[in-house]
């Protein structure tokens, strides 16, 4: 599948589940790997990955594709576009669209940490001492969680 048929295929999806249409670019970024698609906030732009096509096919492609138009027509008509939201959520279900993030979705921490005492949780790119180091709420002290 070339460039030009994922935009063909965006703009049919679009009229046919949204029945509203595409109006922006929609393309393959092969350098995207933890992510699925992601809709570009300040061009309105959509780009999937082509990992994900080449390797699951364009069943699932198609629901990526209504996953991003979900932000995309949501975000146009100035609605609730985020994950969070309650009508992004309503229309991904009716949609049938994936469940994928984009890539800002995916969290950058590796590590997660819960106070034993109050339970507030840290996040933290490395790894830290246990022994050394206790909550700073309440001093209690921290189990790392996988
Ligand atoms: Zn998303
Ligand atoms: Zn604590």
């Amino acid at each position: 599948m070339k460039n030009e048929d994922v935009q063909r295929l965006v703009e049919r999806i679009s009229m046919q589940y949204f029945k509203r249409p595409f109006l922006h670019q929609a393309r393959f970024n092969h350098r995207l790997r933890t992510t699925g698609g992601r809709y570009l906030l300040r061009s309105h732009d959509i780009e999937l990955n082509y990992r994900q096509y080449e390797y699951y096919g364009e069943e699932e492609l198609i629901r990526v594709i209504k996953h991003e138009l979900c932000h995309y027509h949501l975000h146009l008509e100035g609605r609730g576009y985020m994950h969070k939201d309650a009508e992004f959520k309503a229309l991904l279900k009716d949609v049938g669209g994936s469940r994928y993030c984009r890539a800002t979705d995916v969290p950058d921490f590796k590590h997660l940490y819960i106070c034993l005492s109050c339970a507030k949780q840290f996040k933290r790119r490395r790894r830290v001492n246990t022994a050394k180091y206790v909550c700073g709420f309440c001093k209690g002290n921290l189990r790392y969680s996988p």
